[in-house]
């Protein structure tokens, strides 16, 4: 999130607009503003709400703010990696929080440190900050050279004295949105954050582009040449709100497509569509749109247990499925129940809710899931860094099936998702293909494992 809003209140208007955000991440979250040239910060480790209060909140004066809410990709979890992160240069205070992962990281963190550079994080964003800091010329010329050596997802607010920039990679691999607010600009990573605010979507921050907020108003360049796009498949099927907008469409309208799509290509006999909710909830109102099986809920979700994929490790992940849902048996005793959920990634919700719905009385469970098999992890800023914790990565259909102890199951395929995604170019499928878009050398690099990557940059 970045906002410039002229006598409002940046870092209220950012505390709300990231409490909209906070499906993004729960391990952390900052805000930081500039008021003529000093900058304001307040971070802390768990939710928006537990992080800021009243007191905080008082202190981050100015008109410039950009925010954060965090879940580790590169990085361990902690305080000392949340964000934004600032620190001080000779052209003032800089500032910058960091939406994606960089592939090359190991590289570009040797050479700062070969130049002399310490770094006190283990996470991307620290890098980037450096790279900024240490690059010569105005804010835009070195945003342009951080791009130009930057390789993989990176969608950045950045802080300085008297502006905020946003930045989308050249790919496009994760989202970003200009708004307006009242005399003022936003940036955030999804429009849900703009409805929160009041703020009215411009339009996308295209690939490549960088965007500065500033007393001039808005101001555009292409700050690096765009590549052939690759917008996160997954941010349309699981990751964004429902009631964002991303390329024009509701994310919860595409979310019905999708179901609509899986009831066509995979239809079963049965008496209900139970979604897992709330993130399998479009879809199954899509599959029984489709199909014509009555849908209704078969668990309800306790809301103050957080997303369980995005917890960071997978004991954690575990604790909270049990925590998290509980069955209707009235709505399940003696139904025959199609269960759908958005995606499978490491099969460690799916298999307890197929039992908790058998203990509850249903008769049949068949698991419809409204995305393909993932087989492959991703490095553009999602989660799934091993391969061996993808339950697809290693299975086949039936044997995950097995697994999860389900009547039946079935995936939704490729040529069925970009047809509801309405078409067939413009977004990266690679968790689920195994076809990154980038060049060999590199993905064969991205084979590594983290530590032999680092191996290989460090020669031993
Ligand atoms: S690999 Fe999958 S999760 Fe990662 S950017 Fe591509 S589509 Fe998104």
């Amino acid at each position: 999130m970045g906002i410039h809003a002229p006598g409002k209140d940046a870092a209220r208007l950012t505390f709300f607009a990231l409490h909209a955000l906070q499906h993004r991440g729960q391990e952390a979250a900052g805000i930081a503003t500039s008021d003529h040239g000093i900058v304001n910060i307040h971070k802390g480790q768990g939710l928006v709400s537990s992080v800021f209060n009243e007191a905080n909140l008082s202190t981050l004066t100015g008109d410039f703010a950009i925010g954060h809410t965090r879940y580790s990709t590169t990085g361990g979890p902690g305080l000392r990696n949340a964000q934004p992160q600032v620190i001080e240069t000779l052209d003032g205070p800089l500032g910058l929080a960091h939406n994606g992962n960089l592939i090359n990281a190991p590289q570009l963190r040797r050479e700062l440190l070969e130049r002399g550079t310490g770094l006190q994080t283990s996470s991307d964003t620290e890098i980037m900050v450096h790279m900024l800091a240490g690059t010569g010329g105005d804010w835009l010329t070195r945003i342009k050279v951080l791009m130009s050596r930057a390789e993989g997802a990176f969608a950045l607010t950045i802080l300085t004295r008297d502006a905020v920039y946003g930045v989308r990679d050249p790919w496009g691999f994760r989202p970003l949105v200009i708004g307006e607010i009242d005399g003022g600009h936003v940036l955030a990573s999804e429009t849900c954050a703009f409805s929160t605010i009041g703020a009215r979507l411009v339009r996308e921050v295209e690939p490549g582009e960088i965007v500065k907020l500033s007393a001039d108003g808005v101001r555009v360049e292409q700050g690096a040449v765009p590549k052939k796009r690759a917008f996160c498949t997954f941010e349309q099927i699981y990751f964004s709100r429902p009631d964002s907008v991303h390329g024009g469409n509701l994310v919860h309208s595409t979310r019905q497509r999708l179901g609509r799509e899986l009831a066509r290509e995979s239809p079963v006999e049965a008496d209900l569509v139970v979604p897992v909710p709330d993130s399998g909830t479009p879809h199954a109102v899509g599959f029984a749109q489709e199909s014509g099986i009555p849908y209704t809920e078969g668990l309800i979700k306790n809301r103050y247990v957080g997303r369980t994929f995005i917890e960071p490790t997978q004991r954690l992940r575990e604790a909270g499925v049990a925590m998290k849902f509980n069955p209707l048996g009235d709505n399940l005793f003696g139904k025959r129940v199609v269960m759908v959920d958005d995606s499978i990634v490491r099969g460690t919700t799916s298999g307890p809710l197929v039992a908790m719905m058998r203990e509850a009385g249903a008769t049949e469970v068949h698991v419809r899931v409204a995305c393909p098999a993932i087989t492959d992890p991703c490095y553009m800023g999602v989660d799934m860094a091993s391969p061996d914790e993808l339950i697809a990565g290693h299975r086949t259909v039936e044997e995950i099936r097995r697994h999860i102890g389900a009547d039946s199951l079935a995936f939704l395929s490729i040529d069925a998702l970009m047809r509801a995604l309405e078409t067939d170019e413009g977004y990266c499928n690679a968790c689920f293909t195994g076809d990154y878009p980038f060049e060999s050398e590199r993905f064969v690099q991205l084979r590594l494992s983290p530590k032999e990557q680092f191996a290989r940059v460090w020669g031993d």
